[in-house]
């Protein structure tokens, strides 16, 4: 079995990935970089984003400002040290990709243009129209292209970390063009391998968001942390779950219920800002509240009779019509397109039909301010990781700025890691990874009676259901329960095709399995919280609890469920205090 060698392997060319990529490269030209991705870099998720990424860059705006939003946004659930290195480090990563070729939009004096986003008291969120993952991750791309030594492993899906005596040394990694598995060694890995919100049915997610990295370092012994924080994006298509930008809002537009009133003002967000107003729309308005306030106030809505019911579930309605027909196709060109492909309606127009949908998780590998696990040798940056900036709730636009910043930082702390310990067990890591192939061909070769499908279809139902918006502890315990019987029902897959090239079906079993862990760890974690904060609520436990629970859980992996444990969570300057919107 040939093993490939390399300085430093990253998992996943997504924007965190090809960011550590640069990092890394730049730092040491002749370090060897092995990039294994199961998908072509430029498909990775990053590419669908659309509304911006946060930096400080206009006088109205300051480093205080950001952090306070960030902490807040929060409900004080992130790492203070960890938000400070963030929003210090922001800007100059968002200059360096303008340096590398990003088209930042602009005002018309030429300065970089920034809009209002959910959360955040003032604008400082950089777009590229409403495509701006498009362009960022091009950029990276194209960037990364510059340093030869980067070796690319296009189509191939790591299954396993191969660790030895106590460290991380690389991955097994499965080729999809040939079935084969083979070992991709270095003396540090990174996880870069993005979100798992295909746990659930209705969300904005790729189909390939199945949390691999997550499933891959739990399986380790990594832990999982704050796994029951799952963010709801208040606007996305009801059939498809497409997202529609917070942008939209952030450019001016309302969310109305049936009878065409602005709802959000019954819910603690503020007074409606008069859309005719002249200053409109750079004044944050309610409808700029945070994602998890907002999407709480649509489930309040909705139980008073005030949505709207369709064919797909209740929603309600995001009206941009105000803004006028020059300023939609100027900064929202790709939701006219949306809308037009997917609901056959235009927002210059017509309302867009909007519900609360599934769009990131807060959660994920455990790891410090420099993306070091506490397995040494590996790493995780990006969505995959959780360093702890967003807490309980995200800010929008914070990911992709959080991608450049910790993909750079996992990246230099990797690199020195790998330096100081150089050697590696080739030969006990190529057993892993023989040992490994011989288990999915035996797994897979297997014809049992569970069609895939059938399998991921149930497991979304059950976490739509048990790990919603609002939640409590019956609902979570059934799905608990669900979650165990079909990490059960799992040795009894069936596979149809047992051909080994290109074989699809086997990357959406190994996907699958990945997505039962990652969702047991969500609902474990969840049931185990027993009060409401940020995007976690409880109906059963209504209150913050900071007396208990301002801590962040980190889900162990065991035989059966998921030991569930505390850590502190670091304050610094800002103590604990009530949210505020209005
Ligand atoms: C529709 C949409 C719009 C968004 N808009 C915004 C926005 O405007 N602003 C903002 O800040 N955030 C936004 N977000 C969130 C943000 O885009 C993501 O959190 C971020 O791009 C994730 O980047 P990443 O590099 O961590 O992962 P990704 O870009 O998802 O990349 C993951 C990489 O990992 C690889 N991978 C995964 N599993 C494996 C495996 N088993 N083996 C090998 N490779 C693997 C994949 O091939 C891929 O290359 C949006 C998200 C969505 C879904």
């Amino acid at each position: 079995m040939e093993v490939r060698r390399h300085d430093i392997v990253i998992v996943g060319g997504g924007g965190a990935g090809l960011r550590a990529a640069i990092a890394a490269g730049e730092q040491f030209p002749d370090l060897s970089i092995g990039v294994v991705s199961k998908l072509y870099p430029m498909r990775s998720h990053t590419v669908a984003a659309e509304g911006g990424a946060a930096g400080v860059i206009k006088p109205n705006d300051s480093i205080e400002q950001h952090i306070s939003d960030v902490i807040s946004g929060s409900d004080w659930l992130a790492d203070q040290d960890v938000v400070e290195i963030f929003v210090n480090q922001a800007p100059r990563e968002l200059v360096q990709l303008e340096h590398w070729g990003c088209p930042w939009s602009r005002m018309p004096d030429g300065s970089v243009a920034v809009r209002p986003f959910g959360g955040m008291k003032t604008e400082r969120t950089w777009y590229a129209a409403d495509k701006t993952g498009f362009h960022m991750l091009h950029t990276l791309f194209q960037t990364a292209m510059k340093y030869g030594n980067v070796v690319r492993y296009d189509e191939n899906f790591a299954v396993q970390l191969l660790v030895h005596e106590g460290r991380c040394q690389g991955v097994a990694a499965l080729d999809f063009r040939t079935g084969e598995v083979f070992p991709v060694v270095a003396p540090a890995v990174i996880l870069c391998t993005g979100g798992g919100g295909r746990i659930f049915a209705f969300t904005t997610n790729a189909v390939a968001k199945t949390g691999d990295g997550m499933a891959l370092a739990y399986r380790a012994g990594v832990p999982l942390k704050d796994m029951e924080f799952v963010q709801f994006h208040p606007t996305g298509l009801p059939d498809t779950g497409i997202l529609i930008t917070e942008a939209a809002r952030g450019e001016g537009g309302i969310l109305v219920n049936k009878d065409g009133y602005r709802y959000l003002q019954d819910y603690d967000l503020g007074k409606p800002v008069d859309v005719n107003d002249p200053e409109h729309p750079r004044k944050s308005t309610m409808e700029l509240g945070p994602r998890d306030r907002l999407s709480q106030a649509f489930v309040k809505e909705q139980a008073k009779g005030g949505t709207i019911q369709g064919k797909f579930g209740d929603y309600v309605h995001l009206d941009l019509r105000h803004l006028g027909a020059k300023r939609i196709h100027e900064r929202l060109p790709f939701i006219v397109e949306l809308c037009h492909e997917y609901v056959g309606l235009d927002p210059v127009r017509d309302l867009i039909p909007v519900r609360p949908v599934v769009h990131y998780m807060m959660g994920g590998v455990h790891t410090d301010l420099d993306g070091a696990t506490p397995l040494p040798g590996l790493y995780a940056a990006g969505e995959c990781a959780c360093a702890s900036l967003n807490g309980a709730n995200r800010l929008g636009s914070n990911s992709l700025t959080e991608l450049l910043v910790f993909g750079a930082r996992a990246a230099r702390a990797a690199v020195e890691f790998g330096r100081q310990n150089s050697a590696l067990a080739t030969e006990a890591l190529a057993a892993q990874a023989a040992d490994q192939q011989r288990q999915i061909q035996e797994r897979f070769s297997r014809r049992g009676s569970e069609p895939i499908a059938r399998l991921r279809q149930e497991l979304n139902e059950a976490m739509e259901v048990g790990a919603a918006i609002e939640r409590d502890g019956e609902g979570l315990q059934q799905a608990c329960n669900k979650v165990a019987e079909l990490k059960a029902r799992l040795q009894d897959l069936r596979l149809t095709d047992h051909s080994t090239t290109f074989n699809t079906e086997l990357p959406a079993a190994l996907e699958l399995e990945n997505m039962i862990d990652v969702a047991e760890c969500v609902v474990q974690s969840a049931l185990a919280r027993t009060e409401s904060r940020g995007a976690h609520q409880r109906r059963d436990f209504p209150k913050r609890d900071d007396q208990q629970f301002l801590k962040h859980s980190l889900a162990y992996r065991t035989d059966a469920e998921p030991r569930i444990e505390y850590c502190d969570v670091t304050i610094t300057k800002w103590p604990p205090k009530e949210r505020h919107y209005g």
